[in-house]
């Protein structure tokens, strides 16, 4: 995608943390730092989307869920579907990320699932995909992503409102960022993947995503190909993550 002049997106994914409790000193303090509240995204956990939905009221930041399943209604205990979240004012969803396919066994099957189901329901989506340490040390990392991608997006008609998360797994959490230029290749190579297969799709958002922080946004984000951040841990802090948004 062509990102001049566009400001980067931010998306913050608090995984399995904040407590509803915290919700909203969180986006008290975080909306008072930020130059912009514009192309900003929170992931959160279920149990925090009404108090997060509340406290974002009349601004533009969007709240995602991190997960749903794919079936519309019935006997899948412990589950949430899309209509529950759009329900409860939910604009977008996290599909792919690498936690849920390495810690629940999601395949590339269930999330081209998932990519169908919200497609349909009409949620946005970010869809996540990286390779491991061992994919990149075999230098099978592009065709790695090239399938991931692809598989995830099978029978999809159009790009419109999905938004793809590049994130090595090797530097999820672990404080092993990218370097800029690796992070930029690989963003560069999906939109040559985009372009090449779905060559009449609207454009498709790239983010990087893996360790990002308020001390390396900026040489990120200042990549051709790089069209903002997925960022886990320092979107916990409304400071850190204030400081990435304005980078
Ligand atoms: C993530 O959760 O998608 C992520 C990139 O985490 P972290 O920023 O903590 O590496």
């Amino acid at each position: 995608m062509d990102k001049t002049d566009k400001i980067a997106i931010a998306a913050g994914n608090w995984k399995m943390n904040m407590l509803p409790s915290e919700v909203s000193t969180f986006f008290n303090e975080y909306m008072s730092k930020a130059n912009t509240l514009e192309k900003t995204i929170f992931c959160v956990p279920y149990i925090d989307i009404p108090a997060a939905i509340s406290a974002v009221k009349n601004t533009p930041i969007e709240i995602y869920a991190q997960n749903f399943y794919y079936e519309p209604k019935g006997a899948y205990t412990g589950e949430v579907s899309l209509d529950m979240l759009k329900d409860a004012d939910v604009t977008g969803v996290v599909i792919g990320h690498s936690e849920r396919r390495d810690i629940f066994g999601e395949t590339n099957e269930t999330i081209n699932k998932k990519v169908l189901a919200a497609k349909a329901a009409g949620m946005k989506i970010i869809l996540c995909v990286g390779e491991s340490e061992h994919t990149r040390e075999i230098n099978a990392h592009h065709a790695w992503i090239e399938y991931q991608v692809l598989s995830a997006l099978e029978g999809i008609t159009d790009t419109k409102d999905i938004i793809i998360a590049y994130e090595p797994i090797w530097a999820i959490g672990t404080g092993k960022t990218a370097s800029a230029e690796d992070a930029q290749d690989m963003c560069k190579f999906i939109d040559y993947v985009l372009h090449k297969y779905y060559n009449s799709f609207e454009a498709v958002p790239i983010l990087y995503g893996g360790s990002v922080n308020e001390k390396n946004a900026a040489e990120l984000f200042a990549q051709s190909s790089i069209d903002g951040g997925l960022v886990g841990g320092a979107s916990l802090v409304a400071e850190k993550f204030a400081q990435i948004r304005n980078a």
